[in-house]
């Protein structure tokens, strides 16, 4: 079966015909690409076309598909067991390198996403401080959690409303939608509902509504005023934490928070997150304290040990600065193929992230900087990358991911391939 007929298969007994919206193609348009298989920087669809993979499972693969070190670690285990449901070694390993690794973390719990990570963070923030409510930023995402599935509603400093069918409006009322950089938004929001605000979290390197410049001041101010009110700053380095640094955004900006939430590279590509953080809190989680929290497959060792064999390689061939590096480049590249074709696009970069944009701002820091128009623009420039076998993520508000397997090579015929998008797209009637 081709995609096409694949995807009307799947439509008939999936919701949409997929497992998470994004991969439905819907602001891309076309119908969505189905993989077979998938080594280094490439992904082969069932049509056996070879695409070179921008997009790496939305994070977790910062060594590539199937990186050998990471086979050779899950075969392993699989010869001994993938899950007992009891005490084993493997996650203490993994646990131990974080700590080790990251100075803001004393303990660490695992759980089977980012999307439980933030859920269960919350929690602990709320028990810890006896309070209710959170305080969250427009256009950072933290995964489905009901509490953070909500919008900025119309009534007081930024209370929230539900963004999903389902979440009813008294979860989101214990939510306050706040823009990023509004220093004065969260002080009112303080001073109207300090006593009984549980925390902030923020993603410290907003990727997930387009890539967005850090604001180190405004994360450097959030710490202050949560600390002055006896809240809880949980950074939700999802996305940025083993990526930009080791100890993620928190390590380059200097900022000490309270939790802190991880997910994709740290499982190195299979279902595992965490939260973590100062003994304070973490001693709160059951069953030390009285926080319910609990996983049948929490901990699993074939999770542990692909995350482990990961961040080892990471940090051993000193992985993070040389990719850095590579991105910028490859992102100075393209910036070059936009400018010359007259393409009203630019490639925004951070780390090994980068985000195609149209702001007028060469590094937008709030989503209010992007174009309503911008999800059409990239639907045009995205069918011509796919024509000439490039993957990028299915939509215009998502990042790119750079993986190490993307060497100088897989580089310069990307850029090959490129450079005929931006001709094609010069050539469309628009
Ligand atoms: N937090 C951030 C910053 C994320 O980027 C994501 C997912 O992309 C999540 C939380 C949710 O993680 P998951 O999709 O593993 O549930």
């Amino acid at each position: 079966m081709n995609s096409e007929e694949l995807f009307t298969r799947s439509e008939k007994i999936i919701p949409g015909g997929v497992h998470s919206p994004v991969r439905a193609f819907k602001s891309v348009g076309g119908t969505p690409v189905f993989f077979k298989e998938a080594k280094g920087p490439y992904l082969y669809s069932v049509e056996n076309v070879e695409y070179t993979d921008f997009c790496q499972s939305f994070g977790p693969l910062i060594l590539g598909h199937r990186d050998p070190d990471v086979v050779k670690a899950v075969s392993g285990i699989m010869n001994k067991a993938w899950t007992f449901g009891a005490c084993e070694p493997y996650s203490l390993e993994l646990a131990e390198w974080i700590i080790d690794s990251v100075p803001h973390v004393d303990k660490v719990r695992f759980v089977n996403s980012g999307t439980e990570a933030v859920m269960s963070a919350l929690r602990v923030a709320r028990a810890a401080t006896g309070r209710n409510k959170i305080i969250k930023f427009d256009g950072c995402y933290h995964g489905h959690v009901d509490s953070l599935l909500v919008k900025a509603g119309s009534g007081l400093a930024g209370l929230a409303a539900s963004d999903s069918a389902g979440v009813s409006d008294s979860v989101a009322a214990d939510t306050i939608v706040l823009s990023l950089g509004d220093k004065k938004g969260v002080e009112e929001a303080f001073n109207q509902f300090g006593n009984d605000i549980a925390g902030i979290i923020v993603e410290p390197l907003p990727a997930n509504f387009g890539l967005l410049e850090p604001d180190v001041e405004f994360l450097k101010f959030l710490r202050e005023i949560t600390k002055q009110n006896d809240s809880v700053l949980i950074f939700d380095e999802v996305i940025s934490g083993f990526r930009v640094a080791l100890g993620g955004m928190a390590e380059l900006t200097e900022i000490d928070p309270d939790l802190v939430t991880y997910g994709k590279i740290m499982g190195g590509g299979f279902p595992v997150g965490c939260y973590a953080g100062k003994n304070k809190y973490m001693d709160m989680v059951a069953p030390s304290g009285p926080v319910y929290q609990a996983g049948t497959l929490s901990g699993n060792p074939v999770g542990m040990v692909a995350g482990l064999a990961t961040l080892v390689k990471v940090q051993k061939d000193q992985i993070i600065k040389r990719l850095n590096e590579r991105t910028a480049n490859f992102a100075e590249g393209l910036n070059g193929h936009l400018r010359s074709f007259e393409i009203p696009m630019k490639v925004a970069q951070y780390s090994s992230l980068f985000w195609f944009h149209s702001c007028d701002n060469d590094k937008p820091k709030n989503i209010k900087e992007i174009p309503k128009d911008h999800g059409e623009k990239y639907k045009k420039f995205y069918a011509l990358c796919l024509e000439e076998q490039l993957y990028f993520a299915p939509s215009g508000y998502e990042v790119g991911f750079m993986s190490w397997a993307h060497d100088e090579k897989i580089m310069v015929d990307s850029m090959i391939k490129f450079k005929r998008v931006c001709e094609r797209y010069k050539g469309l009637d628009l």
